[in-house]
Order: C-alpha cells, then sequence, then structure tokens
C-alpha cells in the first residue's frame, strides 16, 4: 500500500489539472494520494471523481499559508468540511493577499531587470483560484530570463530573495483552530524545512500539539535523513502523527515525483481514525 499524503494541483501552483494528477498518481501504482492545494478546495470534487473511476482513494486535504511570528509556515489539513464559513472566509482572505501583492512584486522584478506584465503572470496562473510565486517564477521562464522554476527561486524569489513580497497568512494558532472546528486534521507541512525550523523548536511543538496539531509530515523531500529521524523520533514523544508526501506539483516542474516519499500504512490507519473522530466531535 502506498500513500502521498502531499500533492498539489493547477488549481493552486501545481501544472496538472486535479484529474491528470490523480491519473498520474494512479499510474505510479499509488494507492492513496491527498490532494493539498494551497489555501483552496477548489480541485477536490474533480480529484475525488477521478479517484472513484481510477480505484485510487483520493483524500480531500488542504495546505493552508499560516504564520509563526513572522515566518511562512505550512499547515497540512486532512477531511476538513469544506462548506465550513469560517474556514472559507479565511481561505478567501488569504487567497485575495496572494493577488494583492502582484502589483509589488512586478515592480521590484522590474527593477531588477525583469520586466513582465500582469497579463503574463495571468496567463501562466490559468484557472488557478490561488495564485503564487510559481506562477510569476513560469512568467519569467516564459519570457526566457530562466531555465524553471528554481532558478528563479534562488535567483529571485525566496523568502530572503530580492522581488519577495510579503502576503497575509493566519497566525498558525488561529489556523489550528479553524482547521479542527471545521472537522479536519491539521498536520505541520515540512516542519523543520527551508525556513521553519527556527521558529517550530521541540517546545513549540509540544505546545502546537496541545493546540490540537495531530501530526508532522516528517517524510519530506526539504528533510535530510538525520531531520526525518529526529521529528519521527520527536512526533512518538508528542502522541503526534507521523506522515510523508511527495509535494508534487506537476510533472516536468519540481524534483518531486509522486511517491517519492509516502506514509506508512499504520499511521494512515491512525490518520482514518482521527478523520472519523474529529467529524464526529464536530458533527459532520
Ligand atoms: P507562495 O505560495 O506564493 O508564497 O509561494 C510558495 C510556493 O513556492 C511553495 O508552495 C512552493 O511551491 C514554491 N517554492 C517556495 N520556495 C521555493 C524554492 N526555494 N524553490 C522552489 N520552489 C519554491
Ligand atoms: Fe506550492
Ligand atoms: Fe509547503
Ligand atoms: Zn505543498
Amino acid at each position: 500500500m502506498r500513500i502521498d499524503l502531499h500533492t498539489h494541483s493547477d488549481v493552486s501552483d501545481g501544472t496538472d489539472a486535479p484529474a491528470d494528477l490523480v491519473a498520474h498518481a494512479a499510474a505510479a501504482g499509488l494507492d492513496v494520494i491527498a490532494l493539498c492545494d494551497h489555501d483552496t478546495f477548489d480541485g477536490l470534487p474533480e480529484a475525488q471523481d477521478a479517484g472513484r473511476r481510477l480505484g485510487i482513494e483520493v483524500v480531500p486535504g488542504l495546505e493552508m499559508s499560516t504564520l509563526e511570528g513572522r515566518t511562512s509556515v505550512h499547515l497540512l489539513a486532512y477531511g476538513c468540511r469544506t462548506d465550513d464559513p469560517a474556514l472559507l472566509a479565511e481561505l478567501a482572505r488569504i487567497r485575495e493577499g496572494r493577488r494583492r501583492r502582484m502589483p509589488e512584486m512586478l515592480t521590484k522584478l522590474a527593477v531588477l531587470g525583469y520586466p513582465i506584465t500582469a497579463q503574463e503572470i495571468a496567463a501562466q496562473a490559468g484557472d488557478a483560484t490561488s495564485w503564487g510565486r510559481p506562477h510569476v517564477a513560469d512568467a519569467l521562464v516564459a519570457r526566457g530570463y530562466f531555465v524553471n522554476r528554481d532558478e528563479v527561486f534562488a535567483t529571485l524569489l525566496a523568502d530572503d530573495g530580492p522581488a519577495y513580497v510579503d502576503r497575509y497568512a493566519t497566525p498558525l494558532p488561529d489556523a489550528l483552530a479553524l482547521v479542527t472546528a471545521a472537522g479536519g486534521v491539521p498536520v505541520l507541512a515540512h516542519p523543520w524545512g527551508r525556513t521553519s525550523r527556527r521558529v517550530l523548536p521541540p517546545a513549540r511543538l509540544a505546545e502546537l500539539a496541545r493546540l490540537g496539531l495531530a501530526g508532522l509530515e516528517a517524510h519530506h523531500t526539504d528533510h535530510d535523513a538525520a531531520t526525518e529521524a529526529e521529528l519521527t523520533h520527536l512526533a512518538a514523544a508528542l502522541g503526534l502523527l507521523v506522515t510523508g508526501g511527495s509535494d508534487h506539483h506537476g510533472v516536468g516542474k519540481t524534483h518531486n515525483p509522486l511517491g517519492v516519499r509516502t506514509t506508512a500504512p499504520e499511521q494512515y490507519e491512525q490518520l482514518r481514525l482521527r478523520l472519523a473522530s474529529a467529524r464526529a466531535a464536530t458533527g459532520a
């Protein structure tokens, strides 16, 4: 049983339509995937339809933009009710912030010698409801300034890069409360990945567990083997689930093929139990 609990579609910054993503997952021999688009549930109906057609289980997921202090932290959420008014309103606020920062980013890019237009970004975003830096990167690649997304991030768009512009995200404790109230199970995405290790030391993870955090995504390509082992031990000590996923963003766009990291079947079974009790607790 192969279980990948972290994937993206072109509803956010992935490149495959939800149904195509599920077809690729089936072809890659996966049995279960979770679609975790950034700050939107919009891809879930199509992905779940495709899952039923292709005989692969699609767990409804989300990757929510949150803040710990001033540092960006991604929170995965599984099984949220997708009609919860408070959560939907907060996700809409985050997506609005994603769009609003674009003019300032265009100005910075022009000053840095990489002029592009809003239309070029819109063309790359296509029907995506959740816009992100990867769409900006795609526009710069389409212009011929860079060869791929990774090069753009390394040069311009990383959190400490010269073209970076801040945006609204939900304070992490508030996000935990919103997800929990919507019947979802919250799991920290890549907890000790690119930028978040500093703000999420073990003592803080223990506090977050008391605030409702249910798991740590230990198995992620942003973690080396030692980090995965540390997080796995920590999760056991704190009574948290250990999950894993590819963080796949589409064919040919990243170094994260589907299934490159997975969740152990027994951990997935625990997650299913948590989902059932979370749903029962919130009456969904
Ligand atoms: P945004 O959601 O607009 O803040 O952009 C963050 C997204 O950009 C992440 O979800 C990744 O898909 C991608 N990303 C962030 N940092 C990097 C990086 N250093 N290299 C490649 N992709 C990145
Ligand atoms: Fe992304
Ligand atoms: Fe992430
Ligand atoms: Zn992701």
